[in-house]
């Protein structure tokens, strides 16, 4: 789904105000539930990369 059924937001809204309608928008707009998904993949990652590491 890439509308919202809570707030009636849409996807191309999102992408055109930065903003969601509400919390549920992360779980009923499909493409913003990858996007989400990724981030909190890339800060698992994150913590690998230690910046005062092997110099
Ligand atoms: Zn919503």
């Amino acid at each position: 789904m890439n509308k919202c059924p809570y707030c009636n937001t849409t996807h191309n809204e999102i992408l055109q105000t930065g903003f969601v309608g509400c919390e549920h928008c992360y779980e009923e707009i499909e493409p913003l539930k990858e996007a989400v998904k990724a981030m909190y993949q890339g800060k698992k990652h994150k913590g690998k990369r230690a910046k005062n590491g092997n110099i």
